[in-house]
């Protein structure tokens, strides 16, 4: 099947009693048992929910692998992918995650005796290098965020793989509408379904997904244990969502091409990361890699007066938090997602206090480029 027919259908079929097109939304906490042991395959909505199954079940289909595992953030899902891990296991993580993701590493996983070495993974020789007997799972954020560094899926699965090593990758940004970390060689492939997959900016969600038996088996196990499981409202959101996805991502890819060009124009722009560039360092491996650029832009404005001018000019534009829905949104990355992450870090990493980050949305281009036109003027 193609994407978008597997987008609307895979994982769902009419519903059996009404024949509802549409899977509902198992709207309840507990499921009516006919005897002692005996029920129809649910006993309580921490375990198990049908509309969470569907949305599992979609997920997977669209990212080519055999099990989804739903949780309640992406945070959650990363938290319950590190639980699969024991103290003293080492862990390689691209140098510029997601801020929330390096303050669950740092200020939390730390504790519990994970250690986690945050390296360039856009240079294989640094990833490389930074294998010990210990190392038992590479955490990959490709592309990355804000700055858009790009690093090569299937070389560093090859390499984790000759050192018994795992490799998760991010997928939040480029959703498989683009790139299919797990036809890359990867192991796990991990989302925040708040964003692109949802694509509304209406619920909060995470997803795993996965071919092996045994690691399903144990985040299912960690999923019902610890409990961070979306609610089937959410989970029906995210699962109206995907069935878009193919157009939204079409959509948003052809604007970002044009909001990517416009600002290239525009006078007194430091930096603009944009992996569509032909310039940008890994263009060629974004090209080889996955099937678009997305719709996340990066630019410099040289400081944080200008930054603050920009953000509060803008008209259509929304200055908030979060990525990946229809509508457009604007960010300062240093104090909102990467708040939590010390300032030389910050420094190292090129998230300025002039960088302001663009999730291009699907409204009409000419409205974006002008609300940008007359914020940046
Ligand atoms: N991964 C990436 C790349 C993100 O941008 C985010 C959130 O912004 C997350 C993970 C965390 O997801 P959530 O906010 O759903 O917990």
């Amino acid at each position: 099947m193609g994407f978008s027919t597997d987008a609307i259908h895979g994982g769902q079929s009419p519903e059996e009693r009404s024949g509802a097109v549409i899977t509902p939304i198992y709207q309840t906490s507990t499921y009516k048992q006919d005897g002692i042991g005996q029920h129809r395959g649910y006993e309580y909505a921490r375990t198990a929910n049908p509309t969470r199954e569907a949305l599992e079940r979609n997920i997977a289909i669209l990212e080519g692998g055999k099990h989804g595992v739903a949780y309640s953030s992406g945070m959650a899902a990363t938290d319950t992918i590190l639980k699969l891990f024991r103290p003293g296991d080492e862990v390689i993580v691209t140098h510029n995650v997601y801020g929330g993701t390096y303050r669950l590493f740092e200020m939390v996983l730390r504790d519990f005796g994970l250690v986690f070495k945050h390296v360039d993974t856009t240079d294989l020789k640094e990833v490389r290098s930074a294998f010990t007997s210990s190392t038992r799972l590479v955490f990959l954020e490709s592309p990355t965020n804000p700055v858009l560094q790009v690093s090569d899926i299937a070389a560093i699965c090859e390499i984790a793989h000759e050192n018994n090593a795992v490799v998760c990758v991010d997928n939040t940004f480029m959703t498989p509408y683009f790139q299919k970390p797990l036809s890359l060689g990867a192991d796990i492939v991990v989302h925040s379904t708040t964003k692109y997959l949802n694509g509304h900016s209406d619920m909060v969600g995470g997803m795993v997904i996965v071919n092996d038996d045994q690691i399903a088996e144990r985040l299912r196990y960690l999923q019902n244990c610890v409990g961070a499981v979306p609610g089937p409202f959410d989970c029906w959101l995210a699962l109206r969502g995907t069935k878009t996805l193919a157009v939204r991502m079409k959509q948003h890819e052809e604007n970002s091409r044009r909001i990517a060009a416009f600002l290239r124009e525009q006078p007194g722009l430091e930096k603009i990361y944009y992996p569509g560039y032909d310039d940008h360092p890994q263009h060629d491996l974004a090209r080889r890699q996955a099937t678009g650029f997305g719709s996340i832009i990066a630019l410099d404005v040289g400081s944080l007066g200008r930054a603050d001018k920009v953000l509060r000019s803008v008209r259509l534009f929304t200055l908030a938090e979060s990525l990946g829905g229809v509508e457009s949104l604007i960010s300062h990355p240093a104090s909102m997602t990467h708040g939590s992450v010390p300032k030389s870090e910050k420094d190292k990493l090129g998230v300025t206090d002039g960088l302001v980050r663009l999730s291009v949305g699907i409204e009409d281009v000419e409205d974006l480029e002008a609300d940008l036109k007359q914020a940046l003027a």
